[in-house]
């Protein structure tokens, strides 16, 4: 029996596992399909208090996960697919692996994955043209045009980033303004390699004989016109979605867009001995400190209450 078992690699769980791994409760850690979360398809973290010249996200990462297994933390690869409260208040949880953990507590951190809009080719278009990691992929595409779609932080920053190899990129947006802050929003409106196209949508994702991406469809909004722009690949940078599929019966309420409702002031859930943190639960702030704060709070309310519940 764990004490604590943490689902999640982020920010959040990192966080959760150095405060309960210092709590001497030997917290597990369940690792999922993108470890580390989503700052490992981030570059330069400019944010993050402490460091001054920036940091690289997946070293941020990396520095969070050996300092909790510095003090005990243990991790497992293992998708976890189902949570439920046991009749002695315990919890089982199982993964796609086919195992059984059973711990006191749990702490959700499973962020939230990137969102794409629909259109009917992605599923095969992705790693062929389409993608939501400029990080991971604007290398691919040196001296070439690109799209990215969105107006947001993240749209901003990838558009930005994929300046360093693209030989231009398209910032496709729905709205005739951007949303992203505005440090952001004027360096990606100051750039030169950057054109963004107001009020359109991508409609279509147009493909070469060998099945890559050749153009994307765009419909303006305002003129009614459609029309194409030449690119070799798409970034998708338009929201994300909280990973909560695998909650189903775990009786966690969560709100309409699938996040994790925490209960007043404090990380629990409804469901006693469930405590959530970061992204999973936070449509509001999303950032990196953020997480990494509510993860701390998730780990100090699961000590609390095993030490309640142990008197
Ligand atoms: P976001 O702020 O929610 O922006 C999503 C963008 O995608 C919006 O411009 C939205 O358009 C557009 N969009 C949503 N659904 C769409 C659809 N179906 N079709 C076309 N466009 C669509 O998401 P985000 O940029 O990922 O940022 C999330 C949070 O992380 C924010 O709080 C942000 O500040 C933060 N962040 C911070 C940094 C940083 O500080 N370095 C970097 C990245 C993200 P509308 O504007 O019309 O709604």
């Amino acid at each position: 029996m764990e004490n604590v078992i943490i689902i999640g690699t982020g920010c959040a769980g990192w966080t959760s596992a150095i405060y309960t791994a210092r709590a001497n409760l030997k917290p597990l850690v369940l690792a999922g399909e993108q470890p580390g979360g989503q700052l490992t398809t981030t570059t330069d973290v400019e944010n993050f208090p402490g460091f001054p010249e920036g940091v690289i996200g997946p070293d941020l990462m990396m520095r969070m996960q050996q300092q909790a297994e510095k003090f005990g933390t243990r991790v497992e690869y293992d998708m976890v697919t189902s949570v439920e409260k046991n009749a002695d208040g315990n919890f089982t949880l199982t993964t796609a692996a086919g195992n059984n953990y059973h711990s006191k507590t749990v702490i959700i951190a499973t962020g939230a994955s990137p969102r794409h809009l629909g259109l009917p080719n992605e599923k095969e278009l992705i790693g062929r043209g389409l993608t939501s990691c400029a990080t991971c992929d604007g290398a691919f595409y040196p001296d070439v045009p690109v799209v990215v779609i969105g107006g947001g932080d993240s749209a901003c920053e990838e558009a930005d980033f994929l300046t360093r190899f693209a030989s231009k990129v398209y910032l496709v947006h729905r709205r005739d303004q951007l949303r992203a802050s505005k440090i952001m929003a004027d360096r990606v409106l100051s750039n030169d390699k950057i054109e963004p196209v107001w009020n359109s949508r991508v409609t279509d994702y147009l493909t070469d004989g060998e099945g890559h991406m050749r153009a994307v469809k765009v419909h303006n909004t305002a003129s009614g016109e459609d029309s194409e722009l030449e690119v070799k690949c798409v970034f998708v940078a338009i929201g994300h979605d909280p990973n909560t599929g695998f909650l189903g019966g775990s009786g966690v309420d969560v709100d309409e867009n699938g996040y994790v409702l925490q209960a007043g002031h404090s990380t629990t859930s409804n469901v006693e001995g469930i405590f959530s943190a970061g992204d999973v639960a936070d449509h509001v702030y999303r950032q990196a400190i953020t997480a990494a704060g509510n993860g701390c709070q998730a780990a100090l309310d699961a000590e609390r209450y095993i030490a309640a519940n142990e008197g």
